[in-house]
C-alpha cells in the first residue's frame, strides 16, 4: 500500500505525523513508542498497538502508531481491502450478538526480548 492511500485511509495529515529516525527502526525502538506508556494512534488517539516508519513524500520518515483497529484497517489485502474489512467486522458483530458474548479483539506488544532481536 502506498503511503498516501495509508495516510487516506487513516484520515492522517502527514504534517501532524511525528519525525522519525532516517535509519532501519529497531524493535527496542518500536517498542519504546507503543510499549508500557503507548503513543496514541494518529488517527483515533486511542493507545496505539503497533508502529512503522514510513517515508512521507515531502515530510521524510514519520513515525506512524496505530491501534489495532487502525491497523487492521490499513494493512494491505488487495483492492477490496476497506470493503472486505467492514464486511469481516459486521460478520463478527452480528455473531456476537447472537451469541450475547462480549468480545473484543486482544493484541499485545512485543515484549522486551522479543525487541531486543529486533
Ligand atoms: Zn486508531
Amino acid at each position: 500500500m502506498q503511503v498516501n492511500d495509508m495516510l487516506r485511509i487513516l484520515n492522517v495529515d502527514p504534517g501532524q505525523l511525528p519525525p522519525a529516525p532516517g535509519h532501519a527502526v529497531t524493535g527496542a525502538e518500536a517498542f519504546a513508542r507503543i510499549g508500557r506508556n503507548p503513543q496514541p494512534c494518529v488517527s483515533c488517539g486511542r493507545p496505539a498497538t503497533s508502529t512503522s516508519v514510513a517515508d512521507v513524500p515531502e515530510f521524510g520518515p514519520r513515525w506512524i502508531d496505530k491501534c489495532t483497529p487502525h491497523m487492521i484497517a490499513s494493512t494491505k489485502t488487495g483492492g477490496t481491502r476497506a470493503l472486505r474489512v467492514r464486511g469481516a467486522e459486521h460478520a463478527s458483530q452480528a455473531a456476537v450478538r447472537q451469541t450475547g458474548v462480549e468480545a473484543g479483539l486482544l493484541t499485545a506488544p512485543p515484549t522486551e526480548a522479543e525487541c531486543a532481536r529486533g
